[in-house]
């Protein structure tokens, strides 16, 4: 697929850099946030792929994913990111987004069996608010 400013900048992509404050186009896809984050093994699409799908545009992919209500702003990708992407304002932004359009966490989105108590308390914040 063929990158162009307009794919990068399309109305969901903005929208979520304006809300999070980052800029999706640092992210050159390394995938050292979804290789540290503690999530991943409960993420249907991992941290990284979750950004490159508002790269390409693919807004509802990226709203879709389950792995935007997992994350449990932990910050270890952060930590991990040589372009300083901060990918939990991001999953933040991308919630944010699908609740004012009167959506919640898609149908399939499930605590998993061991979860970290990190992710117990931010579910507690993402769904008691
Ligand atoms: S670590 Fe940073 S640059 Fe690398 S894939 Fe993740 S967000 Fe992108
Ligand atoms: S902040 Fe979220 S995406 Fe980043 S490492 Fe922690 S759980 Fe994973």
């Amino acid at each position: 697929m063929r990158l162009s400013r307009e794919r990068l900048r399309g109305p969901l992509a903005g929208k979520v850099e304006t809300i999070s404050g980052q800029t999706l186009s640092s992210c050159y896809q390394c995938g050292k946030c979804s290789a540290g984050c503690p999530l991943e093994d409960a993420m249907d699409v991992l941290p990284h792929q979750v950004i490159r799908d508002l790269q390409l545009g693919r807004e509802e992919q990226a709203l879709a994913a389950g792995a935007i209500w997992l994350c449990a702003a932990c910050h270890t990708c952060a930590a991990r990111c040589p372009r300083g992407v901060d990918l939990s304002r991001i999953m933040e932004a991308l919630r944010a987004v699908r609740l004012r359009r009167g959506l919640g966490p898609p149908d399939q989105t499930a605590l998993p069996g061991e979860a970290p108590q990190q992710l117990l308390v931010s579910f507690l914040r993402k769904y008691v608010g």
